[in-house]
């Protein structure tokens, strides 16, 4: 019999199927089996109209044969006959295979096949020749197409009883680097198919062995005989095709735990049933605990995206927005094809739909949960506040609409944390700005002057704990068209014209005393000036670049070695007692005042949880003050 070659393109392909070391090489199951289930669907299909056909609906299965070194998938589908044969497993299909080699070879990362129906070829990843025997519905020739993919196929009449075919594969012997044996493992094969194939509609059979207790044997000295069952390895319907109110919460809670091998209970389940430009069904969790490395670079991300019960990719990031990238779950949608590359994901309008979808539904969920259960919000935000922080940053804010009221900070006033919007409504007459000020402990930055002077106001200030907090208001710039204002650095704006005139006469008044601490102070410091805003503490320091002290922090302990600027102002409150006796002194003994004026400084610089630059010089400073 004369071998016919695979056309040129086909070759290509098989060649890199037949060489391949990837480690995806299990998929070619789920190929297979897929294409075995899309025969079914055909036969199915016309069968609606066709009498004929004498298959009832559940008489349709695949089944998988384990034989020595082989391993068969047999479908009662539509099968193929001589010139489907030629046409199809001869030549590289339209679709997934070609997209495949054509970025194979732009030698893209080798990563991709998984991502690819690379359809019937896959089987030569694992097999050194397939033989496929298939009879097409209607017709009463079957035909045997064998090939060992290397240098064609050939194709001969054959027998087969009923319409359908099997793809019998034999196995590649094992190597020291591969054990193609393992593919006939009944353990092996169920977790593929569990794994990948486990929504096919239709069942998927093996013949398992099991043991059982032999019918004459006596119950106190059991003998046992082993049998072979023809056992069922998909469950057929997701749980995410079921309708909402025919799946117990705990079925929901089981399958998430085993899907995303989490222990704990997920904090909300949202099923979902979206009909319309693209059709999906989607069913998310919101889980209480981050996953021990979720923060760090290798953490996946994604949802499992499904075709038609059919896993196409195990952690689809085109899903799922950065700043929600804690949700788990999976997307099915048969308006996707199997078909699909990530380079071709990436400009999926489908895609891009169901993912808008799926945000605004993760964003509306999360502030439902924060308004009717606060309790559960709170261990969420534990969680994962940070992620949603990083969200509303990055991109200079692009996403923020998504993120900013599901956001919490400690309120001063309620001694809680609260949203903007809390804030904003909360507002005392009169108030422009939403106040924050950021600092190491709740307890330290309740204590700090700006603090106290705006709440005897009767203003609220938002206390920052967390290093990535003061990022937020320098994003947003404003909330509810309030300004932020950094307490800690920018004027507070709480005097009246005629309380900022005064000020400007008293700092014109005292020109000599200022020009005297900035002497005394020398180099580290860039200007004194009064401030009318310090309460009842005598100094004050502010960075002059207008960055805050623990932003500045951040920024070393992120950069050791970047230069950040360390310029400082310090303010002196004219009213209080210590800067009046400094004041005195500087007329009557110029050396005490120099003292004096370092003494001050140094208490600013602790007030603002900085560190002395000298602290034995500062003790002893204290100590020849006290003589
Ligand atoms: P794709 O499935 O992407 O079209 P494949 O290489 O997997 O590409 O398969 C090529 C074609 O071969 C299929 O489209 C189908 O027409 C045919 N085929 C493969 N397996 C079967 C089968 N079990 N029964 C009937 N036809 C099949």
């Amino acid at each position: 019999m004369r071998k016919k070659q695979f056309k040129a393109e086909s070759k290509r392909l098989l060649d890199l199927m037949i060489n391949s070391i990837y480690t995806h090489q299990e998929i070619f199951l789920r190929e297979i089996i897929s294409n075995a289930s899309d025969a079914i669907d055909k036969l199915a299909y016309t069968a609606l109209t066709d009498d004929k056909v004498g298959i009832a609906r559940d008489q349709f299965a695949i089944t998988l044969t384990r034989g020595e070194g082989t391993l068969t998938v047999s479908d009662n589908g539509i099968g193929m006959n001589r010139e489907d044969m030629e046409e199809n497993l001869g030549t590289i299909a339209k679709s997934g295979s070609l997209g495949f080699k054509q970025a194979m070879e732009k030698n893209a990362d080798i990563d991709i096949i998984g991502q690819f129906g690379v359809g019937f070829y896959a089987a030569f990843m694992v097999a050194e020749s397939v033989t496929v025997i298939s009879r097409k519905y209607g017709e009463d020739t079957a035909w045997k197409w064998v090939s060992n993919g290397a240098d064609g196929y050939t194709i001969e009449e054959a027998e087969r009883e009923l319409p359908g075919t099997d793809v019998i594969m034999v196995l590649k012997a094992d190597t020291e680097e591969e054990t193609y044996s393992r593919f006939l493992e009944e353990y092996e094969i169920r977790s593929l198919v569990k794994k990948y194939s486990d929504y096919i509609r239709y069942p998927i059979r093996m013949a398992v062995t099991k043991s059982r207790k032999t019918a004459d044997s006596p119950e106190d000295s059991p003998e046992y005989e082993s049998y072979t069952e023809l056992e069922t390895l998909n469950s057929m319907i997701p749980i995410w095709q079921r309708a909402k109110k025919d799946v117990t919460d705990v079925e929901y809670e089981t399958f998430y735990r085993e899907k995303f091998y989490d222990y704990n209970k997920p904090l909300r389940t949202i099923a979902s049933n979206v009909e319309g430009a693209v059709s999906f069904r989607s069913l998310l969790f919101i889980p209480s605990k981050a996953p021990y490395d979720f923060y760090s670079k290798d953490s996946k991300r994604g949802l499992q995206l499904y075709s038609s019960g059919v896993m196409i990719m195990e952690n689809c990031e085109e899903l799922l927005p950065e700043h929600f990238r804690f949700v788990r779950g999976v997307v099915d949608s048969q308006d996707l094809s199997l078909n699909i590359s990530r380079e071709m994901l990436q400009h999926n309008r489908q895609l891009t739909i169901i993912a808008r979808n799926i945000e605004k539904k993760i964003r509306s969920e999360l502030a439902d949960m924060l308004k009717n259960e606060p309790e559960k919000y709170q261990e969420f935000y534990a969680a994962f506040a940070r992620q949603l922080k990083y969200g509303t940053v990055t991109e200079y804010g692009a996403h923020k609409d998504m993120t900013q009221d599901l956001l919490l900070f400690h309120s001063h006033k309620e001694n809680k944390p609260i949203t903007l919007r809390s804030y904003v409504d909360a507002m005392a007459e009169g108030q422009e700005k939403i106040y924050y000020i950021s600092g190491e402990s709740l307890e330290r930055i309740a204590k700090l002057p700006q603090v106290q002077t705006l709440s005897k106001k009767g203003y609220d200030v938002l206390l920052f704990t967390d290093e990535v907090d003061e990022f937020i208001p320098q994003t947003l710039r404003s909330y509810a068209e309030k300004d932020f204002c950094n307490a800690a650095t920018e004027d507070l704006g709480l005097q009246t014209e005629e309380e900022k005139k005064a000020l400007e006469e008293k700092a014109e008044a005292m020109k000599s005393l200022l020009e005297f601490v900035q002497n005394a102070l020398g180099e580290g410091v860039k200007e004194v000036r009064l401030s009318g805003e310090l309460g009842s503490v005598p100094v004050s320091l502010v960075s002059a670049s207008g960055m805050s002290f623990e932003m500045e922090k951040y920024f070393k302990r992120m950069n050791p070695d970047m230069p950040v600027p360390t310029e400082r102002i310090l303010e002196l409150n004219p009213d209080h007692a210590a800067v009046k006796a400094l004041t005195a002194a500087t007329e009557s003994d110029p050396v005490k005042a120099a003292d004096y004026a370092k003494l001050l400084y140094a208490q600013a610089q602790l007030m603002a949880e900085l560190p002395l630059e000298d602290p034995t010089a500062y003790t002893e400073l204290v100590c020849k003050l006290m003589k």
